[in-house]
Formats: C-alpha cells, sequence, structure tokens
C-alpha cells in the first residue's frame, strides 16, 4: 500500500483521515474538553447517569474521543469553528493499538531495556509526536492491554493520540516517520508484548518466512536471554520489511542503531553502510534512504549526545 500525503491545514487533514475511514475529533490545543450537553454534563442538573459509550443524547459532539467521527459534515463544522483544533484518533475504535515513547520522560531507555528482554519491535506505521517522541501504531489485538509499559513509554489503547499535522505545546508538530506519508498500519501488535495469558503457548507462525526475524524469536525463546543486537539484525529487519514500510523500517532500524552506537554496542559507520545497502537493496533511493538515517539522528538526545 502507498502512503497518503497529509494537508497541512488541520481541517483538510482531519477530512483526509476521515475519508481513509479513520475516526477522529477536535482536541483543543490546550487539551480542554469542549463542553457536553447538559444530559451528558455531570455538573448539570438534567444530568442522566451513562457510560459515554451508551450514549443516546443525539449531540453528536458529546463526550471526547467518543465523539470521534468520519462525518465529513461534522468535521468541516468543527474545524471551520475552530481552525486550530488539533486532531484526535481514537486508538481502539480505530482498531490501532499504540506504543508511546516520551523521550522527556525515559522513554528511549525504557524502549531500548524492553527490546533487549523482547527483541526488536516489528517495523510497522510510525509517528514522531510533536514532542520528539514516537507513535509506533500496531494492529490493536482486541482485548485490554496494560497501560503503562515503564517510564516514559506506554501503550495507548483505550485512550487516543494526535495525529500529523497537530501541533505540540512545545511547538513541534507531529508527522509521519519517514516521508511525512501516512501508512495504514497492517501489523499485529507484537506477541511479545501482550499479556502473559494472552500469549500463544508455542510461537505462532508467520505469515509468510519474509517477515520472519530470527533474532526476535531466538530471544523470545529465552527471555532474559543475553543475546545482543547486531548489524546483521538491522539490515535483516530492513530486508524482511514488506514494501510499503520499508522507509519505516529503515527509520526504525537508524534510531535504533544510533541508540546502539550511543552506547558502545556496535560501530555506528559499520551500521550506517550496512543500513544504506539494505536500503538500495530492496529499492529505495539513496536520497530516500539517506533521510531517513539522518532523521534517526537528529533527535535532540542525539544531537546533545553527539554534541
Ligand atoms: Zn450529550
Ligand atoms: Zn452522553
Amino acid at each position: 500500500m502507498t502512503g497518503i500525503r497529509i494537508p497541512a491545514d488541520h481541517g483538510d487533514a482531519a477530512l483526509a483521515y476521515a475519508a481513509l475511514g479513520i475516526k477522529v475529533f477536535r482536541v483543543r490545543r490546550n487539551k480542554t474538553p469542549y463542553a457536553n450537553c447538559p444530559r451528558c454534563d455531570r455538573r448539570s442538573s438534567l444530568y442522566v447517569k451513562h457510560r459515554p459509550e451508551d450514549c443516546r443524547c443525539g449531540v453528536p459532539t458529546c463526550h471526547g474521543f467518543w465523539a470521534a467521527t468520519t462525518d465529513a459534515g461534522l468535521i468541516r463544522r468543527w474545524w471551520t469553528e475552530e481552525p486550530d483544533a488539533n486532531i484526535g484518533a481514537p486508538c481502539k475504535l480505530n482498531g490501532w493499538a499504540v506504543v508511546d515513547v516520551d523521550p522527556r520522560n525515559g522513554g528511549r531507555e525504557s524502549l531500548h531495556a524492553l527490546e533487549k528482554r523482547v527483541g526488536v519491535l516489528p517495523a510497522t506505521t510510525m509517528q514522531i509526536t510533536g514532542g520528539d517522541g514516537l507513535h509506533l501504531l500496531y494492529r490493536s489485538p482486541g482485548f485490554d492491554l496494560p497501560g503503562l509499559l515503564g517510564p516514559g513509554i506506554d501503550f495507548k489503547h483505550n485512550g487516543y493520540i494526535l495525529l500529523a499535522p497537530s501541533l505540540h505545546s512545545s511547538g513541534g508538530r507531529y508527522q509521519w516517520a519517514g516521508d511525512g506519508m501516512y501508512i495504514a498500519p497492517t501489523v499485529d501488535w507484537p506477541t511479545a508484548l501482550l499479556p502473559r495469558k494472552q500469549r500463544p503457548r508455542t510461537p505462532a507462525p508467520r505469515a509468510t518466512p519474509r517477515h520472519r526475524f530470527p533474532a526476535h524469536e531466538n530471544r523470545q525463546q529465552r527471555p532474559g536471554g543475553g543475546r545482543m543486537w547486531t548489524v546483521a539484525d538491522l539490515v535483516q529487519h530492513v530486508m524482511d520489511t514488506h514494501e510499503g514500510n520499508r522507509n519505516n523500517a529503515l527509520y526504525f532500524a537508524a534510531c535504533r542503531a544510533h541508540e546502539l552506537a550511543e552506547q558502545q554496542l556496535i560501530d555506528l559507520r559499520e551500521a550506517e553502510m550496512g543500513l544504506m545497502s539494505a536500503a538500495s537493496a530492496v529499492g529505495l533511493t539513496e536520497s530516500e534512504a539517506r533521510a531517513s538515517f539522518d532523521s534517526a539522528s537528529t533527535r535532540p538526545s542525539d544531537r546533545g549526545r553527539a554534541a
């Protein structure tokens, strides 16, 4: 599947998502919720007790993300009223489960520790958040997930995320990773991240051999085992990813490479050469590959350490 370029205007972007079947709602810059109707407003004397998912008030804007819609008329009205409103999208209602990495709270270190434990997370649709964090969008497993994984890293499933080009309080914009195009997530929530009781007893066979990631599976069989990342693992990751996601896969591998190099666990030059030739082997142009590799190194923590 090819990516969709998302317009820079918030209202147009919201309509573009809706046209792809993604339910959206508006979120104020400061996240103050929009008012509910009196029947849905707990502080009103007309309030009727009900759960948001069971609401029958008929007002299409009540209950925050439960109001999310693909209705173009309603979306136009919202963003005409407030052209700068950010674009929210509920995760579960859109069939997504999201790993949310917030570098300001140690998310990169937590992601690194997690991947040392369970192996590299499968490449998937990624968004750079306005706060320089990362959203990894997987397909929802269809049941509840634990919310918090470690400092600065959590699973967003019952909640919502903001979508590009929403503006973060820090002034940064949300942006789809790689080439800035949105690609619908097609990768299932990683088995290794499922609650223990939900994991298959024996590892499920992968759909096709092309998608196998041997290092990942080795580590799954030896939880807490000592096998360390290699440049070959990262190269394999790029090679194994299916067509539409290769730029994302490269970006993801490049992020890992920079993290590992910072900890002096791999040689960055070697990783760079390996990843650039893998990128060329899977059909990315040199400038695309270069842009992805470099964007992985321009996150503030990398810049800080490089100085
Ligand atoms: Zn209502
Ligand atoms: Zn209601």
